[in-house]
């Protein structure tokens, strides 16, 4: 069950993806969190307008290894957008950070990519917990998801018609 304090966390997930999309990157957001509910570090997906590596969890993961010890990264939440793709949900858990909460799944993108006639991600999309079994995992987040998959249309659909191929990442 998701509280007040992680939806207002994972709202943040959403403009933050919005702003991505508004850039020119793929529209996926995300939001660290200690373990006292404190938002350390925010990022957005950079995968155009940077490089396409640039995926929020990716680093949010990096700067958590750089910044925080091992026992703030445990306790520490990371929220977010869409599910962590495979690289990210890898660094993540070597990261050794907590707790995960994403809105959409993998699943969802999956899905809604093959609707918006988006071609296929690089990557295989396995879930969090098929690449990090030890993460905490929470999601989907149903009152969210259509704001979230409305984005992905966006991102893809310019009045019925695909415009743009999904850059590199499937991810948010
Ligand atoms: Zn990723």
């Amino acid at each position: 069950m998701i509280n007040e304090e992680a939806c207002a966390h994972l709202k943040r997930c959403v403009t933050l993806a919005r702003e991505a999309l508004e850039a020119g990157d793929d529209p996926f957001g995300s939001v660290l969190v200690d373990g006292s509910g404190r938002v350390l570090c925010e990022a957005r997906n950079r995968v155009v307008t940077r490089d396409a590596t640039e995926h929020p969890e990716l680093v949010l993961a990096r700067w958590a290894a750089a910044n925080m010890t091992l026992e703030a990264r445990a306790q520490a939440t990371v929220y977010t957008s869409g599910e962590h793709c495979p690289m990210c949900a890898a660094a993540h858990a070597w990261a050794g950070l907590g707790r995960i909460v994403f809105i959409s799944s993998s699943e969802q993108l999956s899905e809604w990519l093959v609707q918006f006639n988006a071609p296929a991600p690089p990557v295989r999309m396995l879930s969090i917990q098929e690449v990090a079994p030890g993460v905490a995992v929470e999601g989907p987040v149903t009152a969210l998801v259509g704001a979230v998959r409305e984005l992905h249309e966006k991102r893809h659909r310019v009045n019925g018609k695909k415009v743009l191929p999904i850059t590199g990442s499937f991810e948010r």
